[in-house]
């Protein structure tokens, strides 16, 4: 059986993983190398190459390891017969922010050596919280561990194929502080990093590996406890078993669907408050919500979503939303942007996975009774995915946005703001028009959900002020707007070929590499979505004043 890195942490998830996993559709996958790596390896050979220096490239190393296991990894390339780099989809930030505490100070865990590379900071005396900084990168469970932990092995099957020789291994991190010039790549693209120095590199290899072993062996298929951090469920390292471990809960009404289920749950008692974990508590047999004692629920919005759950019902804060609609000013621009998180910065200003905006959506509704159809008081822009069309996209987006004063309505405010942010940054010269927009932005969020501020600020101040103004059963616990806008308009994005910001990106990025017919469908797509995304909002804000009673006959 050949296994990689990942096959490894997967198998080392739980006793059950291995025997739901079908051995023939192996783990391993010898993955094509992305448009982006590629030419982030060009990038980086343009630096490290000179008529000198000789190079291999994409060098796959295999080691036979005991009970018919067969270690496999793959390297980048190999320069001067020395050094093996591996480029990694990743920052350096989280490595280079690791810190640990030494009397007053604070030290940077990986430190650049002479020859710019980062390596560990070993210090001579023992320091508790180094070690506890240090457990991070030995687990598999952490984002930092499984990192670490591929280079342990990558570094194990070299040292064992090569025992004579003395190879360095570099992982190649980007650096999300580099900002382009849009004209070439500079050495501060990327850092690089030598974990060879860390002392527990060859013990966690030869644990996992022996874990792993002996859950294949065991063969056991009978359910195992659920376990919050081996199976990361709703992160994106999930297990790919989730939803067969997890069927025997309910959709959107588990206890995992509690506003914070992640803090757990008291109980008062006599001799004092018991906490309860939430994982404990599912593996005891509490699923659903309205398993749970209502005693154990503290928090309002615990039992606001309980009182729905047991009743099957909506629940809404008329006087909030109404305060909260109030507040808008009209003509109401919706707006919404579609971004490219790019791993390789493409034009002047950005960094490594900026959020390069390349589409806009606006719908303009003109006053509080004007009702129209998704293809009217309609507006858009999609750039061309092979020119850097983001000026045009900005002039275009403030001659329609600042027309008027009034309030600009976008769902969870944050990313709208901050790509208006950067654009400011960029194109220095429309400050005052981009200011004069963010100004304006009204995060419907703050409505639907709540905001305290907001609400004290225009003078709310009953006990409820923290309590969500609006929740159904269907929601789980979740206000994204693809999860809202269900309450009002279910089949909303039903017939869209692209019906998230992840499809999105992913169809701009391809469209540069396909034909004019199949570009210009997915440019259809992209424009349908979008545009339905601003009018989920308007459907959002005609949905609440109908709960109300607000809107005109
Ligand atoms: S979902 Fe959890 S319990 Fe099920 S196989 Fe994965 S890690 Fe194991």
């Amino acid at each position: 059986m050949l296994v990689n890195a990942n096959a490894v942490i997967n198998y080392n998830r739980c006793r059950r993983f291995a025997a739901l996993n079908d051995p023939f559709t192996a783990l391993y996958l010898n993955k094509e190398m992305s448009q982006e790596n590629a030419i982030f390896r060009d990038i980086l050979l343009s630096h490290l190459y000179s008529p000198q220096k000789e190079i291999r490239k994409n060098i796959n190393l295999t080691y036979e390891f005991e009970h018919e296991i067969t270690l496999s990894e793959n390297y980048d390339f190999l320069v001067d017969d020395d050094i093996l780099y591996c480029l990694t989809p990743y920052t350096s930030t989280d490595f280079i922010e690791l810190k640990f505490k030494d009397g007053q100070d604070k030290i940077a865990v990986f430190q650049p050596n002479p020859s710019g590379v980062f390596e560990p900071v070993i210090p001579k005396i023992a320091n508790k919280n180094l070690e506890g900084k240090l457990d991070k990168l030995y687990s598999t469970y952490e984002s930092l561990g499984r990192i670490v932990f591929s280079y342990a092995l990558k570094y194990f099957i070299l040292k064992k194929v090569y025992p004579q020789k003395n190879y360095r291994l570099y992982f190649v991190f980007l650096n999300s502080e580099y900002k382009y010039d849009g004209i070439s790549y500079s050495e501060k693209l990327y850092h690089l990093f030598d974990f060879s120095k860390l002392d527990k590199i060859d013990e966690i290899v030869e644990i996992a590996l022996f874990r792993m072993i002996n859950h294949l062996e065991l063969n056991d298929f009978t359910p195992c406890i659920l376990a919050k951090k081996a199976c990361s469920k709703g992160k994106p390292n999930a297990c790919k078993f989730i939803d067969f471990c997890y069927s025997h809960l309910p959709e959107n009404t588990s206890i995992l669907d509690y506003f914070d289920s992640h803090l757990g749950f008291n109980e008062t008692t006599e001799e004092g408050n018991i906490h309860h974990d939430t994982y404990d508590l599912l593996n005891e047999g509490y699923v659903s919500m309205q398993d749970l004692p209502i005693s154990w629920l503290k928090d309002q919005n615990n039992l606001m979503q309980r009182y729905c759950c047991d009743n099957s019902s909506l629940f809404f804060h008329a006087k909030k939303l109404d305060l909260g609609l109030n507040q808008l000013k009209y003509p109401l621009y919706y707006l919404d942007f579609e971004a490219n998180p790019q791993a390789i910065p493409k034009y002047r200003g950005e960094s490594p996975y900026s959020q390069s905006v390349f589409q806009y959506s606006i719908h303009i509704q003109n006053h509080p009774n004007h009702e129209f159809q998704i293809d009217e008081n309609h507006f858009e822009f999609l750039a061309n995915p092979l020119k850097d069309e983001r000026k045009l996209l900005l002039e275009n987006l403030i001659l329609i946005l600042n027309q008027s004063d009034s309030s600009i309505v976008v769902y969870n405010k944050t990313f709208e703001k901050t790509r208006l942010e950067e654009l400011k940054l960029i194109f220095p010269e429309y400050q005052k028009d981009i200011n004069k927009i963010i100004n304006r932005l009204f995060d419907l969020l703050d409505i639907i959900k709540t905001n305290k501020t907001l609400y004290k600020r225009i003078g709310y101040d009953g006990p409820d002020l923290e309590v969500y103004n609006l929740y159904h059963p269907d929601l789980g616990g979740s206000y994204s707007l693809k999860q809202v806008i269900k309450l009002f308009k279910k089949d909303a994005y039903e017939n869209l070929l692209i019906n998230d910001g992840i499809k999105a990106y992913k169809a701009f990025q391809s469209m540069s590499e396909l034909t004019k017919v199949e570009a210009d469908e997915k440019r259809k797509n992209l424009l349908l979505y979008c545009r339905q995304d601003t009018y989920s909002m308007y459907q959002i804000i005609q949905g609440l004043k109908d709960l109300i009673g607000k809107k005109s006959k």
